[in-house]
């Protein structure tokens, strides 16, 4: 896979012997990995494709060791790239050559379980799932589900504001966060946000949450807890058509219904899941949907009478109701198969994320089957249809010359349906370096160095996480200048001082 990372700074790489030296002397012990056999779990992400070994793997235990190691990097201009378990579908934790990569691992304490005030505070290192089993004791959870929840952290979460199929209904990362403790560059301790319902000042925190490691490190989490709700069922939907079942989506939500989740899969993938799993699905059908309601039983049943109602309208073909919570976790253990399942398809694929505007779905799924056809490679989708966020699975061989570039090609082709219909590049999983190149898209000259400037706040010599999100590395003297072209001021009605 093609791939551009910032040069290696050649000085950086002639002091390294001394830099492992100072950074053993401030976590000692096993906390400094230099050995290249010993560095090798790290040299990639979840996007393996791209591989690259950091200059050194720092385990710090202790916020204090963070200041330290953060502060001696920014006196002697290294580089540092955070990382939690290294799932990142985006490339977001690819080590640098002269890069220190700093795994928050060790970082993996639940610190404060507090019912009274809906909340736990934690350490970034602790995964996803960890949150909800410190609390479910209580009948508890931590909302944001991504499926990778076994493993990943909530540091990294934070990092690419994550989402799951509960997001629908309780939002992603971003909308869970209470708030954090940030280390910047400087070593300089920030705290934003915190147990309290609001913070004074800028909201810092939303800059925060989906940063992926361009402006701090996160030593301290605060998230929002919620009580389970009193039932959930879930409805498999099937349908003759994709575009009738987004119709369907688009209609559930138009009538003002929120259901916890609402995915949808394709043919193939249905295929694919229900060879894995064995769980029912309707395998005559061109797309299913997974509809889940919670709340109060009363509730749910008089919304289960509606979402049939829509259905019908929408020409389903096929509808069945969990009877039992055995079976509502079946219905899901297909869905959550899916990416493995697909995987008996074809020797490779690739996993994309965007976002639409739901309305747009009938016509972006109809556009990417033209676009399968024209790039001759299948296209399997599985996604989180209820919030417009598509994980379209381009199936291709990477043994066979050419294949994995027409895939890459076929990915920046959807992605760039998605902004054209009004959506965006990413939904849950980050820009990092893969969709680094597609930002000008999106963001015109003014939008990226904007960004930077909020970039350049935090991290004045660009030396987090650099060569991620921003397709073109500037210093931040640079963008305090501003380029007139053709003679051309840009905002001349603005006032300037
Ligand atoms: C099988 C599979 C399924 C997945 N399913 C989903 C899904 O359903 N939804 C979803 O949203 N994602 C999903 N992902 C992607 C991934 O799991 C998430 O992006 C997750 O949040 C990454 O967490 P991590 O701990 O692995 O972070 P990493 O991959 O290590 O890092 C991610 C980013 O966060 C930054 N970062 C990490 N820790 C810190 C810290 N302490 N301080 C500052 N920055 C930090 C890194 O620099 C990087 O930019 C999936 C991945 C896999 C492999």
């Amino acid at each position: 896979m093609s791939l551009r990372l910032p040069a290696a700074d050649e000085s950086v790489l002639a002091r390294r012997a001394q830099i492992i030296a100072d950074l053993s002397a401030i976590v000692p012990g096993e906390g400094v990995i230099s050995r290249e056999r010993e560095m090798r779990p790290y040299e990639s992400d979840g996007v393996t494709a791209y591989k690259q070994m950091p200059l050194v793997v720092v385990l710090p235990e202790t916020t204090a060791q963070v200041c330290r190691i953060l502060k001696y990097c920014h006196d002697t201009g290294v580089r540092v790239v955070p990382r939690g378990a290294g799932t990142s579908l985006s490339g977001g934790a690819l080590p640098l050559a002269d890069g220190v990569l700093l795994a928050m691992g060790k970082f993996n304490r639940i610190l404060d379980v507090d019912f009274a005030n809906r909340c736990v505070v934690v350490q970034p290192g602790v995964t996803n799932l960890g949150i909800t089993k410190a609390v479910e004791h209580e009948g508890f959870y931590y909302a944001p589900d991504p499926s990778s929840q076994i493993a990943c952290t909530i540091g990294g979460n934070v990092g690419e504001n994550s989402g799951g199929v509960h997001c629908l209904k309780y939002g992603l990362t971003t909308n869970n966060v209470l708030g954090v403790e940030l280390v910047l560059i400087t070593g300089e301790v920030v705290r934003l946000g915190g147990k309290h319902l609001d913070a004074g000042g800028l909201d810092l925190l939303a800059a925060v949450v989906g940063s992926e490691g361009l402006l701090g490190v996160v030593t301290e989490v605060t998230v929002r807890i919620l009580k389970k709700p009193d039932v959930a069922r879930a409805v498999l939907v099937g349908f003759p058509t994709s575009e009738d079942a987004g119709d369907c989506v688009a209609r559930i939500i138009g009538a003002g219904i929120i259901p916890a989740a609402i995915e949808m899969m394709d043919r193939d993938a249905i295929a694919a899941a229900e060879a894995f799993v064995n769980v029912g699905y309707p395998l005559d059908v061109e797309a299913l949907l997974i509809v889940e309601l919670d709340g109060p039983e009363a509730e749910c049943v008089h919304l289960l009478e509606e979402v049939r109602t829509i259905a019908a309208a929408c020409r389903a073909s096929t509808l069945r109701v969990s009877a039992s919570e055995e079976e509502r976790l079946g219905f899901w253990a297909g869905r959550k198969a899916a990416f493995p399942a697909v995987g008996r398809l074809s020797p490779d694929y690739l996993c994309m994320d965007g976002t639409i505007p739901r309305k747009q779905l009938p016509l972006v799924l109809s556009r990417m089957r033209d676009m399968s056809a024209q790039h001759g490679l299948r296209v399997a989708n599985v996604f989180h249809a209820g919030d417009g966020n598509l994980h379209p699975l381009i199936l291709y061989d990477a043994a066979l010359p050419g294949e994995m570039e027409k895939a890459e090609t076929f990915g920046s082709d959807i992605l760039r349906l998605c902004v054209e219909v009004g959506g965006v590049l990413t939904g849950e999983h980050g820009v990092g370096v893969e969709k680094r190149d597609l930002m000008p898209t999106m963001f015109n000259e003014v939008d990226l160095a904007q960004q930077q400037r909020l970039k350049c706040a935090f991290d004045d010599q660009g030396l987090l996480n650099p060569g991620k999100v921003f397709p073109v590395l500037r210093r931040c003297a640079e963008l305090g200048r501003m380029h007139v072209g053709g003679g051309a001021l840009p905002f001349p009605d603005l006032p300037r001082f």
